[in-house]
């Protein structure tokens, strides 16, 4: 065992030098402990070489690899913590998110307000929508939000920042240095979404009274009136007719 070791750490030459050291120490420890120690130098120094060689192609298979594959992996957005409370959904871990997206709060609450079509305030950590909305609408919004607002199309990687330019708004890579203009997407997919038609139930909030009393509440951007309901409430509302983006309705009565 010895002699292969040796063979492998030290040369053949110390394969004959060690085991005669070794058989000398049997009589007498003196050059045993001499010579051992000269050949753990060398081992060790021959060692950490090898370390080194290591170290440094794996330096160089990191650097080859698509980053990409490192990124994704990498940045995961928190999970989040939704619940429907009566006429309301509460977003618990919303301030988390803005963290982990390193955005301004006000920034994506603005966003989701106008992509939900619902009015909401942050509350502490927390957003309370007023409207009952899915965790999953939600959570569709928030990652086109990441897509168009924070990540890198070039890297992939989260770590950017939003820089005004004239009227443009960019999205400067602070990990590869790329830039982008931000395009606030329109796709057929929202907007097909944002489509309020007649024979629609939706629950909005009255927010204000027109000239005849009627009551006028705001769903994406429709004007909703709704004969019957007062200021403040909050109502079921069956779409009965349209008229552009202004859309009249009456109190639905079969949700509930
Ligand atoms: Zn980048």
């Amino acid at each position: 065992m010895k002699n292969i070791l040796c063979a492998v750490w030290l040369g053949p030459a110390a394969c004959i030098v060690l085991p005669a050291a070794w058989a000398a120490a049997d009589h007498n420890g003196v050059p045993l402990t001499n010579l051992y120690k000269q050949s753990m130098i060398r081992t060790d120094t021959v060692k950490k070489m090898a370390d080194d060689d290591y170290l440094a192609l794996l330096d160089r298979a990191k650097q080859v690899l698509p980053e990409t594959i490192e990124n994704h992996e990498r940045f995961e957005l928190p999970e989040l913590d939704i619940l429907q409370e009566g006429k309301t959904t509460v977003f618990r871990n919303f301030i988390d998110v803005t963290d982990k997206l390193r955005r301004d709060p006000l920034h994506l609450l603005q966003f989701l307000l106008r992509e939900l079509g619902t009015p909401g305030n942050i509350e502490g950590r927390r957003v309370v929508f007023k409207a009952k909305i899915s965790p999953s609408t939600i959570n569709e919004k928030i990652q086109t939000y990441t897509e168009t607002y924070v990540i890198c199309s070039e890297c992939g990687l989260p770590d950017t920042k939003m820089i005004k330019e004239d009227r443009t708004l960019i999205l400067e890579c602070e990990a590869c240095g790329a830039r982008r203009s931000i395009n606030v997407r329109k796709t057929s997919k929202a907007d097909t979404q944002n489509v309020l038609r007649v024979g629609d139930s939706i629950e909005i909030l009255i927010s204000d009274v027109g000239k005849k009393g009627d009551g006028i509440g705001k769903h994406l951007d429709y004007i909703v009136v709704v004969p019957g309901t007062a200021k403040g409430n909050t109502v079921q509302v069956k779409i009965t007719n349209m008229s552009g983006k202004t859309a009249f309705g009456i109190i639905d009565r079969t949700e509930r």
